[in-house]
């Protein structure tokens, strides 16, 4: 497994904002401290260029993110904060999910986790949102497109609904989408009547549930939607948008996973790469904002995709 990681995301400082600095710092501590630092391939990567952004996001909105980091703005939208170190954060934070994408597309590994900040999936394409200011997974996936993965699948489970890579995708048949959030709650949107246009109709698949909906149901649906939608769509490779915010000590999410639902998810959806694009998996950290359990989760989810990829079978 590639394992993305570096203290640079620290500099992306907001203060007292529940999406902090040290929310990254104990991620960090946690995968040095489990020993994740040496059981994976650790690669030096580049921040993403601006061509990669550019295929998500205007580039008016590209140069007004550089310009608030540059103005240390501060709260540039009613959620989000940009300050000095943000730009060169945002784009490291891109570029690894795309120096995971070169490496899938080389052969020279199947699964990968970005442990990155700032998150991305609400982020729009001109502007920043619900602390998102670029998209990641949405530049990772249409990189992924660019080298010539014809189909892409994404799932996206923080409790929230990733309206932002909805949005990005919305009328692409390529570009699969399966979100589970909380439902009504942040950002308003993710209802089941969402299921995308034009080309891209029923590309788009949200499960919305309400607060504590059990972890074992929560877990149920999302497999069965994503089993459905994988079958149709034949991805090629699975990215994953991993936020942690539907454990039951969130401060914000207000669902009832626990720390080893993620063991169980990660294996899944690991398994899921397996059985439908030889192994391919990109994940890449969301939310999630319990300064303890969060950490934890990611320990968990790492645990689950190591051992659905030591059961699989070389291709
Ligand atoms: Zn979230």
């Amino acid at each position: 497994m590639l394992l993305y990681s570096s203290d640079l995301f620290e500099k992306h400082d907001t203060g007292t904002h529940p999406e902090c600095v040290a929310r990254i710092q104990n991620v960090n501590a946690m995968l040095k401290e489990k020993g994740w630092d040496d059981r994976c391939v650790r690669p030096s990567w580049m921040a993403a260029s601006l061509e990669q952004c550019r295929r998500n996001h205007d580039s008016g909105y590209l140069e007004q993110l550089h310009r608030w980091s540059r103005e240390n703005a501060g709260r540039v939208e009613s959620d989000t904060v940009v300050s000095t170190g943000s730009w060169d954060a945002a784009m490291v934070g891109a570029g690894a999910v795309c120096d995971a994408v070169d490496r899938l597309w080389a052969k020279q590994d199947k699964t990968a986790f970005c442990a990155i900040r700032p998150p991305g999936h609400h982020a729009l394409k001109d502007a920043p949102m619900g602390f998102c200011v670029l998209n990641n997974v949405s530049i990772g996936a249409l990189h992924a497109r660019s080298l010539g993965f014809e189909r892409v699948l994404i799932v996206d489970w923080d409790v929230h609904h990733g309206n932002g890579t909805q949005n990005s995708f919305w009328d692409d048949p390529n570009v699969g989408f399966v979100s589970i959030h909380r439902f009504p709650f942040y950002p308003g949107t993710g209802t089941r009547e969402e299921r995308g246009a034009g080309a891209g109709l029923g590309a788009t698949v949200n499960i919305p549930v309400p607060a504590e909906t059990p972890a074992k149901d929560f877990l149920a649906m999302l497999a069965d939607e994503t089993e459905r939608l994988a079958k149709a769509l034949k991805p090629d490779i699975l990215f994953l948008s991993a936020g942690f915010d539907a454990h039951r000590a969130d401060p914000v999410g207000g669902l009832t996973l626990e720390s080893e639902h993620y063991e169980e998810a990660g294996q899944w959806i690991a398994q899921l790469a397996n059985d439908y694009c030889g192994g391919r998996l990109v994940s890449l950290l969301e939310g999630g904002y319990h300064l303890q359990k969060m950490p934890e989760c990611v320990d968990a989810h790492l645990a689950g995709i190591t051992k659905a990829a030591s059961s699989s079978s070389p291709e």
